[in-house]
This record gives structure tokens, sequence and C-alpha cells, in this order.
């Protein structure tokens, strides 16, 4: 089958067991049920929100079996599971046993797209342990400006099942893929496809980096136009070189230096385009500036840089790049500058949740204040540390794990100053402030990016940069 074809699915009295109530669970069994399925929801957990959704959807004609999501139902011609569901859970191995296939949220959408009709949009798909986001966000403020209708779909937004679904009609989707989603998404053949970066992420869930790389991988499989890779990441390359694409699909690579042939680079702070130009051996086609990325950190140019191919891939303008590129704003919480007090900068990345993301964000700037630590999910520092040292003027620790950042320091960068908080309680993101606002010196950076989850002390990551915002406000309208 020709890999942008829809596929189409007869699921009148099909028995279709969804995985999980929740976010993706509920949409595909409505959908399912729409289209004549016999559906039975399994869900481990039976409390009172469980019964609430049970009661909603057994009211429709859904049965839904509360507490026991590891026993796979005997009729069962086909399970559709919520993403997160660890691969070796019984039920999986129970399919697996009986010949049964099992699908997530992304390939029940790609199953499912065109099937009422309308036009079934390409996706242009971007992977990656950070940067996805954003990268997906920007793709699709530049597709807005070469005027395509478009959605950034996937953790943001619409989901993939109403995008798919939904009313309008799409030109293109630009659609953020986690691992997880990759991992049950067999037949997915996006268009083009980016893999940002390969750190070690989430290894617990996919029980080895080769797993988590290889199913990060299955991005590019059946690309049409483009597999765009990070040139200073081999290990993406790799990926597009294992991958089974289409005839005539092109490897394309990003990069933060002058770029080669079939690749997308900066020069002279210029963000240029040597593959998609009529002779790319001898020329280049300049897209934007790097100050038009906003903020113009480096680690954001190469998520632009992503962007920008996957749009050249799918034949957008220069100018398009440049203007989507310009209308762009970052989501909270990602480096956003907060405010300036007495020459000091300070910067929330509270959603710099693991080392490598910290590792981007201290690499933003000269001079830093660093206020890290919270949840350290197994990770090691030292790297992290080694990386930074020279550009550090003092660290505040909090948190859980912040023992494990202080020995790093302690290790590798024993002459910075660290301030180390033994509270958790709300007032401790003030007093970290006041104390980094103490080490800072004019034209520093008071930067929040953790590399640890923040659970232990907040809700989640979303909270804790809005308690260091609030702080720094306050201590600006004092000095105001
Ligand atoms: P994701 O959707 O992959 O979690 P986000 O765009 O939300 O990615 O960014 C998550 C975190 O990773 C932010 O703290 C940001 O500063 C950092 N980050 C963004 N892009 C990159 C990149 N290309 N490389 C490393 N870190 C990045």
């Amino acid at each position: 089958m020709g890999s942008q074809e829809v596929s189409t699915v007869d699921w009148q009295g099909k028995h279709v067991t969804v995985a999980g109530l929740g976010v993706s669970g509920i949409p595909a069994a409505r959908a399912l049920h729409e289209r004549g399925a016999l559906v039975t929801v399994v869900n481990d957990g039976d409390d009172a929100r469980a019964r609430a959704q049970a009661a909603e959807l057994e009211a429709l004609g859904v049965t839904v079996r509360l507490g026991d999501g590891a026993t796979l139902p005997p009729s069962t011609e086909l399970v559709v599971t919520a993403p997160g569901w660890q691969p070796d859970k019984p039920l999986f191995l129970a399919a697996a046993e009986a010949g049964v296939p099992v699908w997530g949220d992304v390939e029940l959408a790609w199953r499912l797209r065109g099937d009422n009709g309308r036009k079934a949009a390409p996706w242009l798909a971007v992977t990656g342990t950070n940067g996805k986001t954003t990268t997906v966000r920007m793709l699709a403020s530049i597709l807005e400006a070469a005027g395509l209708r478009t959605a950034a779909v996937g953790n943001i937004g619409v989901s993939l099942l109403d995008a798919v679904l939904g009313e309008i009609e799409y030109d293109v989707l630009a659609v953020e893929l986690s691992s997880y989603q990759l991992h049950w998404a067999p037949s997915l053949r996006a268009h083009s496809a980016a893999v940002l970066n390969l750190a070690p992420d989430h290894l617990d869930w996919h029980g080895s980096m080769e797993a988590y790389a290889a199913d990060k991988g299955r991005v590019y499989e059946g690309n049409t136009v483009a597999c765009v890779y990070n040139v200073a990441d081999p290990a993406t390359e790799d990926l597009v070189r294992e991958a089974d694409v289409e005839e005539g699909c092109r490897a394309i690579g990003f990069t933060l230096g002058a770029p080669g042939p079939s690749q997308l680079g900066v020069v002279d702070g210029i963000l240029v385009d040597r593959a998609f130009v009529a002779n790319r051996q001898k020329q280049a086609q300049e897209l934007a500036e790097v100050t038009d990325v906003t903020p113009p950190a480096p680690h954001n140019i190469a998520n632009a840089l992503a962007a920008a191919a996957l749009a050249r891939a799918f034949g957008v303008e220069p100018a398009a790049v440049r203007d989507g590129l310009r209308a762009f704003r970052p989501d909270a919480h990602r480096i956003e500058h907060v405010a300036d007090i007495g020459e000091v900068a300070y910067v929330d990345d509270s959603k710099a949740t693991n080392t490598h993301a910290t590792e981007a964000s201290l690499a933003a700037y000269d001079s830093i204040v660093w206020i890290a630590g919270g949840l350290a999910k197994g990770a090691t520092f030292d790297e992290l540390v080694i990386g930074a040292a020279k550009r550090l003027r003092g660290v505040v620790l909090m948190g859980a794990d912040r023992a494990l950042i202080h020995e790093a320091l302690t290790r590798h960068a024993p002459e910075v100053p660290v301030v180390d908080l033994d509270r958790t309680d709300t007032g401790a993101m003030s007093e970290a402030v006041a104390r980094a606002a103490e080490l800072a010196r004019p034209g520093d950076t008071v930067l929040l990016a953790p590399a640890c989850a923040s659970m232990d002390m907040f809700t989640n990551y979303n909270k804790r940069g809005e308690a260091f915002a609030d702080a720094v406000r306050a201590r600006a309208d004092e000095s105001a």
C-alpha cells in the first residue's frame, strides 16, 4: 500500500479492547463505538473518578471493566492502548500470545484519518528527548504563515484524534510524538519527520537505550520527502540510515554551524537552507535571522532549523519560514524572561526537568546563578556540572535530591559557592530567589533550570515556574 493512502477498517461488530480510561482512552472508545465496534474498556483503577467516567461510557453502550487492566477479554480482535502503558504488561503478553494486534492512540488516529470522507492531511512529525513541543509549535507557526490550514497536535492543544476526526479539513498537521506513542504506532507513515536529539530518558519504560532509540527511529519509517536529523547528535543520523523510507526520500541535517549540501545551518547570524535549493552544491537560501527566533538560545535555534527543514520539505517558501519564526512565542516556563532587576536577568526554565534540557539552558548564558534541584529520577549530574562549571557564578539548591547535585559540584566545581536550602515549604522558592540575588553580579542571569522533576515540592513544573516568577516579581516591585 502506498504510504499516504488511507487504510480502511470495517469496524462493524469488531471486538476492540481499549486499555486505560483517560485522555486518550475515552475518545478512542467513543470513536470506535460510533463506528459500530463492540468496545470493552479495561482499567486498572477503580476510584470514584473512573466510576463516573465508566458510567458515561456505559450509558452509550460501551462495556467497562474497572479494577482489572491485566486480563484480555477473550473475544478481543484488537487492543487500543493508552500510550503510557508499559509494553511488558500481562495484557500485552496475552495479546501477543493470541496474535491480537495492539495499537496506541497515534496508530488509531493514523488509521482513522480520512474515514469520514474528508481529505487525510499529511503529517509532519517531530520527536526527540527535548524540544518537541517548541519545535512543533514553531512548525505550525511557519505553516500558518504560508497560508496553510494546520494545527500543532500531540501533547499540546488539539488531540490527534480530534484533529483527524474533527470538523476542520487541514492541509497538513504538525505532530508531536513521544517515544511511547511511536512504540505503539506500527503503520504510521509521516510525510517527513525530525528526531531532534537522543539522550537517555524513560529507560525504565523502554527497557534499554537501544529500545528507546529504536522506538524514536520509527518516526522515519516510510517518510516520503525528508528525514531530518541533528548533525551534532550522530545517533539521530544513524536512525535515518536504519529507516526504511520511500524512494527519493532525503536525509536532511540541521546544524548550528555552516551547512553542507543537504543541510540547514547558520552563517553569520543567518539561518540558511542548503537542502531545498536548486543547486545545493553551490547555492544557499537565506531563511531568517537568528534574532527572529525567541529566545535565540543555541538549542532553540536548533529547534527553529528543524522546524524550517520540515516546512521546506513540505514546499513552504523562505519568507513564510521567517514570518512564522517571528510570530512564534514559546510556551510558559521554557527559558522565559521574567524580569531584570539591577542589571541581573531572571529566567524561568522550570520545564528543564532533566539534565539534557538543563545543559541546553545553561549553555545559553555566560554567567549564571543557577537554581536547581527536585526529584532526580535516577539521573547523575557530573557531566552537566563539568560542562557548565566555568559559567557558574553560584548555585542555589533545593528539593529532595539536591545532595546529588551538591556532590557533583563539590567534585567538579569546588570553587563555586553553593547555597543548600533545607526547606520544602511554600516560601522556599522566595528564599531561593533571595539567595540567588545575593550571589548575582550585574550582567549575570539567575536561571531556574532544575534538571529535576518538581513533584517533591510542587504540583507540577508550571507551579514551580509560577512560584519562581512570583518571587522575582515581588522583588522587582520592591526595588522599583
Ligand atoms: P518537549 O516537548 O520535548 O518536552 P519542550 O519544547 O517543551 O520539549 O522543552 C522542554 C525543555 O527542554 C525546556 O526546558 C527547554 O529549555 C529544553 N529544550 C528545548 N529544546 C531543546 C533542545 N533542542 N535541546 C535540548 N534541550 C531543549
